[in-house]
């Protein structure tokens, strides 16, 4: 009676209908003859969307944290120092996890609205001759600032001094939305999750691994079990698992994997920029707000995360756009609490869809005492999206 609600959160995200549907389906048996012969298939495209040839991937039930549990206790050895820059919520979540786990995290810190310092990391690296730094890490998609970083350039540090080090990437709210390509890139472990870019419920736990850090696992001693590789590898070579793994989960990836290939990366990556053009349009005409990305080589193309103006608490904001106009946002994180507000611009959605997310934050916005004409925003952000063209559609 009352419509949808909106979801607008950087994750989960929108559940395309064909995804959902093809998850709506009795129990299957995990070990049944032919069950090998879905997920062998299933594997190989999941690496298209990686864009690793090379590595191999794995699908753990869990999610983005329990993949990056995977990633470092696979790969590395307890006291192992390791590089890694804190600049946002999830940044600073993995930082965490490096030191619980034992790591010797050699942690730079950076401001909240800027991303990975490679030049630093370059710094750091070049003086390390003794290759006592066995691996850097870089959060791609910062989705608690909407900050993207150029992990092309870590991985150029790294050349430049020589180094060794494993390259570790956080690509949770990048890998399926925004450029991303393993190997080219020279990344050894990359860590997503189900409920981003792959349109999927959260449940999965997903990474990719290089060759060379396949041979690190032969030799790391950090202890492991549950995301033990060397057990999944075991039984996914002939397309099984070491455990009960969620069935409807891996029917509904296979449809999102077939989504995105069909498409194209490529088309896929326009489309979130474009999305996120319209954002950045309405934003830039909200009097007071602004990005917390704190310049354009900053931009997420998956995430807005935006200051609200001057004294507005922009939990107001989440309220009330949530009870009075069904629409969630995504709210403002650690530090970020009360101070800013988001909007998630990855997944299932369309320019259509994004005007309704818009009008709902300008509306609670204005609601709040935010000095906005209503429909400011908005018409910004129709006239991006109307001076654009969709991906894979001709002039219009
Ligand atoms: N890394 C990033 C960049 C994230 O955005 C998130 C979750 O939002 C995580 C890691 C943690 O993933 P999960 O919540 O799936 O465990």
């Amino acid at each position: 009676m009352n419509g949808n609600t909106h979801l607008f959160i950087p994750g989960p995200t929108n559940i395309p209908e064909e995804v959902r549907r093809a998850m709506n389906l009795p129990m299957e048996d995990m070990r049944a003859p032919d069950f090998g012969d879905f997920i062998l298939p299933l594997l190989a495209d999941l690496k298209k969307v990686f864009r690793t040839e090379t590595g191999r991937v794995f699908v753990f039930p869990g999610s983005g944290t329990g993949a990056w549990e995977a990633a470092i206790s696979n790969t590395l050895n307890p006291g192992d120092r390791v590089l890694m820059s804190r600049f946002g919520q999830f940044s600073m979540l993995w930082v965490d996890m490096a030191e619980r786990l034992g790591l010797d995290v050699e942690v730079i810190d950076v401001d909240w609205g800027k991303g990975v310092p490679a030049e630093e990391y370059a710094a750091r690296l070049g003086a390390d001759t003794g290759h006592a730094i066995k691996a850097v890490f870089a959060t791609h998609n910062e989705t608690a600032t909407g900050v993207s970083s150029d992990i092309r350039a870590v991985r150029e540090a790294l050349d430049a001094a020589g180094h060794p080090a494993l390259l570790f990437v956080d690509g949770v709210s990048s890998i399926g939305s925004i450029e991303f390509e393993m190997e080219t890139w020279g990344v050894d472990l990359a860590v997503s999750g189900s409920q981003k870019g792959f349109m999927l419920p959260a449940g999965l736990g997903l990474l990719a691994v290089s060759e060379k850090a396949l041979a690190a696992h032969e030799r790391a001693k950090m202890p492991r079990c549950y995301f033990s590789f060397a057990d999944m590898i075991r039984l996914n070579d002939t397309g099984y698992f070491p455990y009960t793994p969620p069935t409807q989960l891996l029917r509904g990836l296979r449809v999102s994997l077939d989504m995105l290939l069909d498409a194209g990366l490529e088309s896929v990556w326009e489309r979130h920029h474009r999305l996120a053009s319209g954002v950045r349009a309405a934003v830039a005409e909200w009097q007071g707000c602004r990005l917390v990305a704190d310049g354009p080589e900053w931009h997420s193309d998956t995430v807005s995360a935006i200051y609200a103006p001057e004294g507005i608490d922009a939990r107001q904001v989440i309220d009330t756009a949530y009870h009075k106009y069904q629409t969630s946002l995504g709210s403002g994180l650690a530090k970020l609490a009360g101070r800013a507000f988001r909007i998630g611009h990855l997944g299932s959605l369309n320019p259509v869809m994004l005007c309704g997310a818009l009008s709902a934050a300008e509306m609670a916005l204005c609601d709040a005492g935010a000095a906005i004409t209503p429909g400011q925003g908005v018409a910004a952000a129709q006239e991006a999206f109307r001076m654009t063209t969709p991906p894979g559609t001709g002039p219009q």
